[in-house]
């Protein structure tokens, strides 16, 4: 069967429609293939409804993936000051919100109308709601079985995510494809994912709706932003952001004290020997949460009447309060998939894959995962770029 396109997509979401668009653009026949029913649905919930596009301080070292330098090459050549261009091109307002994150002023659907509109310029032929079926390979062409079509071309690009949020048509197809294409899969985790607890931690879920500014470590990774407690554990960003580092079995310990200066306690002692420990607490945590730890420190009296070794305990406690989560909310909650598509097996060029000349993986299908903030999307758009690039020269 002859060639009906140049390059096929699979998966329109963030990463797909913005490769279709730039191969589109560049000159390529470009299909453009998703079994949802709409595309770019993530986008539309992403950001709270108003898309956290990008984040200035886009760096490699921002991203877990098993070759940590593997998204140097595509985030150099496509930056967000790359993406800020494109969105200020179409009139999108936006703000930075906190810690470099940019996001619209309006809202997520101008980002997915910007990347419509890429595609109609690219001429690319979009086709969502039917199933994609099988894929085959032979004679340097990709047949792709598409509702009751096939759909033919030289080159395909698996962008079709991972199995995060799975009622929003996320699955593991990108895996499946990349194994049949003799691609290894790195195990695949939830990613900024709140962590559940039990035993005797479960003592946080008094304290639901309740969050603080804290330091969240899990290993070497160290967070600095709002802890929030849930009747089930903990989120908020500062847990979301060490969840794509734990393992479980792991511990995660919780800094209450990130602002107070080296025996806060004695000093506090000293100025205020009558008060008692949750009121010394309360000055620097919400009071329900200050209520609680000094409960569990055990220091219910005054500081006056408390030991200096006692205090010591009770701050070193404050500051490295550790606990091992019972595991994790799961896919149904993740924002992101940790792990996937085996870097081992791409080029960080191109993102073709080494043995499969034509094969190309983009986004979050690939073992690339970005923190919290807008990483994920620039990754999406500067892997996809540096794919459409390479279709345009090929
Ligand atoms: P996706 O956007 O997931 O697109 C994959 C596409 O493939 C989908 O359209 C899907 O329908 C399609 N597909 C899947 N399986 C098949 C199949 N078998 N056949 C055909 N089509 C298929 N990141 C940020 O940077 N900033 C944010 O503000 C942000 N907010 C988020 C909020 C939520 C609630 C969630 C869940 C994620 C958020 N993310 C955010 C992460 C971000 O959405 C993803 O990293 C990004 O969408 C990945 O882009 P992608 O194109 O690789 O995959």
């Amino acid at each position: 069967m002859a060639p009906t396109h140049d390059v096929i997509v699979l998966g329109a979401g963030a990463a797909g429609l913005f490769c279709a668009g730039l191969a589109g653009q560049r000159g390529k026949r470009v299909a453009l293939l998703d079994h949802a029913d709409a595309p770019g649905k993530k986008i539309l919930i992403s950001g709270g409804g108003r898309c956290n596009f990008t984040n200035l301080h886009t760096a490699p070292d921002r991203y877990l993936s098993e070759n940590p330098h593997f998204a140097r090459s595509a985030l150099s050549r496509y930056t967000p000051a790359d993406f800020i261009a494109l969105v200020e091109r179409y009139g999108i307002a936006w703000h930075e919100k906190t810690l470099g994150q940019l996001f619209c002023d309006g809202s997520a659907k101008q980002i997915v109308a910007m990347l419509l509109e890429e595609c109609r310029a690219g001429k690319v032929d979009l086709r969502c709601g039917e199933p994609v079926g099988a894929v085959e390979h032979g004679d340097g062409l990709f047949r792709v079985a598409f509702g009751a079509e096939t759909v033919v071309a030289p080159a395909l690009v698996i962008a079709t995510g991972g199995p995060s949020i799975p009622k929003m048509g996320a699955t593991g197809f990108a895996y499946e494809l990349a194994r049949k294409f003799g691609l290894k899969v790195v195990q695949p985790r939830p990613a900024l994912v709140p962590l559940t607890l039990s035993g005797e931690d479960i003592l946080f879920r008094e304290l639901s709706g309740v969050s603080a500014d804290v330091v969240a470590r899990s290993g070497k990774a160290a967070f600095r932003e709002a802890a929030l407690f849930t009747h089930r554990g903990l989120s908020g960003p500062a847990i979301l952001q060490v969840s794509s580092y734990w393992r479980p079995g792991e511990s995660v310990s919780i800094d209450f004290l990130p602002d107070q200066p080296q025996d806060w306690l004695l000093a506090a002692k000293r100025e205020r020997p009558r008060s008692a420990m949750a009121r010394v607490l309360g000055a620097a945590l919400p009071e329900r949460l200050a209520g609680r730890l000094a409960e569990s420190v055990g220091v219910a009296g005054e500081l006056g009447q408390t030991q200096d070794k006692l205090l010591r305990v009770a701050e070193a406690k404050l500051r490295r309060w550790e606990f091992t989560p019972s595991g994790s909310e799961g896919f149904a909650k993740a924002e992101v998939t940790a792990g996937g598509i085996s870097t081992a097996g791409l080029s960080s060029r191109t993102m073709e894959a080494k043995a499969v000349p034509g094969l190309y993986a983009i986004g979050e299908a690939v073992d690339v995962t970005g923190w919290l903030g807008g990483y994920n999307f620039q990754w999406a758009w500067a892997s996809a770029h540096a794919a459409a690039n390479a279709l345009a020269e090929g």
